[in-house]
Formats: C-alpha cells, sequence, structure tokens
C-alpha cells in the first residue's frame, strides 16, 4: 500500500498550492456560475480529495445525499467507489473526484447540453490545477465529454461506455498529457451486478499506468 501511494504522490509537497487554487475555483462557482439548478439544488458539490492526485475520477451529477452534503459519491455509488479504490490498495485521500454538475439536477434526471455547457468550464478548471495522470471517467457522460476534447456539442459523436470502458486513451489539454481510462459508473452495478467483475478489472488495469514510470 505505501509504495502505490508514493507512486500516487500523495505526500507531494505542492498540495498547499492546488488546496488554494481549488478553493478560489470554488468561490468563483459560488459568485459566478448562472444555472437554474443553483435554484433547485441545497449545496454546490464541488469535489473532494487529494488537490495533487495522480487519479482524477470524474463523475456524472450529485446525487441526494450528495447534494445534502455538498460532498460527490457519499451515497450507494460512493461505497462501491470506495470498495473498488481498496481493491488498488488506495482510499479517497489518494485521489480526487469530481462531476461534470456541480449541482444536482431534479430528481436525479440526466444533464442537458446546455447545463453541461455551464458546468464543465469549471471541471477543466480543476483539471488544469490537479494535473492528473489519469482521469477515470466514470459513465458516458463524463466519458464523451472528456473524449470530445471537452466540447459538450461533440459528445453525441463519440462511442458509449460499453465499447470503451477499459481502454487507455492519450489526450492533451493545453500541452498537459494525461491518460484517459473511461469506466462503467458505479451505480450500473448495483442494478446491473455482471457489470462488477469488468469494472473491478479495468481498475486494476489502472495499476499499470501507475507503475509504468
Ligand atoms: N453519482 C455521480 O455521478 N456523482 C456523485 O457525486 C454521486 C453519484
Amino acid at each position: 500500500m505505501a509504495e502505490i501511494q508514493t507512486m500516487l504522490g500523495a505526500e507531494n509537497m505542492s498540495s498547499g498550492s492546488n488546496e488554494f487554487l481549488l478553493d478560489v475555483l470554488r468561490n468563483k462557482i459560488l459568485k459566478e456560475l448562472k444555472c437554474p439548478l443553483k435554484d433547485s439544488a441545497r449545496n454546490l458539490v464541488f469535489g473532494k480529495g487529494n488537490s495533487c492526485a495522480k487519479i482524477l475520477f470524474i463523475g456524472e451529477a450529485p446525487g441526494e445525499k450528495e447534494d445534502l452534503q455538498g460532498v460527490p459519491f457519499v451515497g450507494a455509488a460512493g461505497k462501491q467507489l470506495d470498495k473498488l479504490l481498496s481493491s488498488l490498495g488506495l482510499s479517497i485521500n489518494d485521489v480526487y473526484i469530481a462531476n461534470i454538475l456541480k449541482y444536482r439536477p431534479p430528481n436525479n434526471r440526466d444533464p442537458t447540453v446546455e447545463e453541461i455547457k455551464r458546468h464543465t468550464p469549471y471541471l477543466v478548471e480543476q483539471i488544469k490545477i490537479i494535473k492528473p495522470r489519469i482521469i477515470a471517467t466514470l459513465g458516458n457522460y463524463s466519458t464523451k465529454f472528456v473524449l470530445a476534447d471537452f466540447d459538450p456539442d461533440s459528445m453525441k459523436k463519440i462511442e458509449g461506455i460499453s465499447f470503451l470502458h477499459g481502454k487507455h486513451i492519450v489526450k492533451k489539454i493545453d500541452g498537459f498529457e494525461f491518460i484517459v481510462v473511461p469506466l462503467y459508473h458505479p451505480a450500473a452495478m448495483l442494478y446491473k451486478p455482471s457489470l462488477r467483475t469488468e469494472l473491478e478489472s479495468d481498475f486494476l488495469g489502472m495499476k499499470e499506468i501507475l507503475e509504468d514510470k
């Protein structure tokens, strides 16, 4: 465990400045983001974890528990994610977790393109601050957004998660390179238990990237 945490840079000395920058961004969202979801939601759900993480997980949108607590992945899907992380010898303190949408859509409906357009500029800023080695996208929305080079209008051209899951795809943003690992959303295996084996093996596939210096 200590070994993989070292590979992840969990002891990174510059976490203070990243934390500061994330805090500034958080306040910017509270002040600037214009979106009707802000009126229906209870809290901003910004992100959690290690601000210098080598793995950034991106989910879809906060659910009811996340909306209440203002923290991503604290409900049933979060419990599954915690278990998957521990299969890699990791915990939330080693990775960072954020969502496409920063506020909960009513009744957990799917995000609209308009909402994705309003919320994702802040996600892109989060990515640029954290500069992870791996972006692990959880489910269709985050996979399509990242593989469409962060252009919501191009998301429909990207294949679905059942085709893309487990692949390792190199991408760049402003000269900074990272590897995208599309994964089934942990909530999907609650509805379809047969996906568990694939998700577990795709998770372990990330170890390969972390060990490859
Ligand atoms: N599902 C997500 O995609 N994000 C969360 O924060 C919780 C559940």
